[in-house]
């Protein structure tokens, strides 16, 4: 738009998310007959450290910032369900928690050790389908819609998939079936810890009418009292509105809250088979308004994402930056490079770029992605690069190996380590 470099490609296209189709048709609803799996781990960092630390076995413990002896900045990342009793959450001011509960067991996170216990479970997960979508280190939706019958039906292989978690990691998790994948996220979370909930299509609607309006992906504490005051206050009593309705009353959020309300999410499961692009992002806690904490956040999942691209041999020549804003605007922005990359620090360069001259106006942001497409297979290292992009190679791949052998949180910078530790990004 700005720029004049030709190379440059900068597109907005607000609406990408299916989501934000125009107000539908009803034929559209018609069920697709999909059998999603959603799969989180229960407490995932504390049981862990529970499993790694037996004598922390059925005691509080809280896995967070340090709580300095209640003097301590920074959030409680994750909870055992014993702290849980003592009424401690997940992004809990750490001060909170110990005044709380001061005898807890509290430890700093290690990343590296959950990325290794993570990585064992997602790699599991890939005998029960080919679909798998990681969507955090502790979740992941899996398509079995044509895999189920292998395994004698979808409670089956959920019951095998469970126990076999259990069996290499001696960790539980929860998991929920639906025809499709907010439905299935809602059901895992319902029978928490070790829970197994199913919906069957001709359930759903019934199954979502008594649910509390907060379980709708996107109703957040600034949404749900303006809901109640217009009498909605289960899944059913928004069901109950006309997608006209909710749209003038909430703009696009409306139509959003109508479709999830009637059952309707029609989003495929994303594997990696045959990527045509490959992504990370990261929905926050809290809605944040700190650049500083989004540039490392972007950082992060730049740093990620070629990680994954390097293992797969893979580079790309369009890198993409995604943002949802509080009101669930959604945008993208572009840039094609005049090779393909698979260097982190090429990325975040251009993620950085198109950061900088993207106006939130005022707006804090709930969502941070970032996706590279015109991939390229197995493209030799240095066919394309000069001297100093050679240097820039030679050191991911050090930073390659050493994650090999520890862990992916192994090496990130320091400084942001440390960030990560004392923000919002949290894991249930
Ligand atoms: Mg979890």
């Amino acid at each position: 738009m700005k720029n004049g470099n030709s190379r440059l490609r900068i597109f907005c296209l607000q609406g990408l998310d299916p989501f934000y189709s125009p107000i539908m048709d009803l034929s559209d609803m018609e069920s697709t007959g999909r059998t999603i799996l959603h799969l989180d781990m229960d407490a995932f960092f504390a049981a862990v450290e529970q499993q790694d630390h037996p004598q922390w076995r059925g005691k509080p413990l809280v896995v967070g910032a340090d709580p300095k002896g209640g003097k301590g900045r920074g959030v409680v990342s994750t909870c055992s369900y014993e702290a849980r009793v003592y009424g401690i959450r997940s992004a809990m001011p750490i001060s909170t928690a110990y005044r709380l509960c001061p005898t807890a067991v509290y430890v700093l996170p290690r990343g590296g050790r959950y990325a290794q216990v993570s990585r064992q479970i997602m790699s599991l997960l890939r005998d029960y389908s080919p679909d798998v979508e990681q969507i955090s280190i502790d979740e992941a939706f899996l398509d079995i819609t044509s895999t189920q019958k292998l395994f004698g039906g979808a409670e089956a292989l959920a019951r095998q998939i469970k126990s076999q978690i259990n069996e290499k990691t001696k960790l539980t998790a929860s998991v929920g079936i639906a025809p499709n994948k907010f439905t299935a996220k809602i059901a895992s979370d319902l029978r928490k810890p070790d829970g197994l909930v199913i919906v069957k299509a001709d359930e759903l609607l019934t199954f979502l009418a008594p649910l509390e309006i907060s379980r709708l992906w996107g109703a957040g504490p600034k949404t749900v009292p303006q809901l109640q005051a217009m009498g909605i206050y289960t899944i059913g009593d928004m069901a109950r509105y006309s997608q006209q309705q909710l749209f003038e009353r909430l703009g696009q959020p409306g139509l959003h809250f109508w479709r999830l309300a009637n059952g309707i999410d029609d989003r495929p499961v994303g594997g990696a088979a045959d990527a045509k692009s490959i992504s990370r992002e990261t929905t926050f806690e809290h809605d944040i308004d700190d650049n500083e904490q989004m540039r490392d956040c972007l950082f992060y999942l730049c740093d990620d994402l070629a990680y994954e691209m390097r293992k797969k041999r893979l580079r790309g020549r369009t890198v993409t930056l995604k943002i949802r804003l509080d009101d669930f605007s959604t945008f993208s922005r572009s840039q094609t490079f005049d090779h393909g990359t698979d260097n982190s620090d090429e990325m975040f360069q251009r993620i950085s770029e198109l950061f900088q001259s993207f106006d939130r106006g005022g707006k804090c942001v709930r969502l941070l992605g970032v996706a590279m497409s015109h991939l390229q297979q197995g493209v030799g290292q240095m066919d394309l690069f000069a001297e100093n992009d050679e240097k820039r190679d030679r050191m991911d791949r050090v930073m390659d190996q050493v994650r090999k052998k520890f862990g992916m949180d192994a090496i990130h910078r320091a400084s942001l380590l440390k960030k990560r530790r004392d923000s919002g990004w949290i894991r249930e």
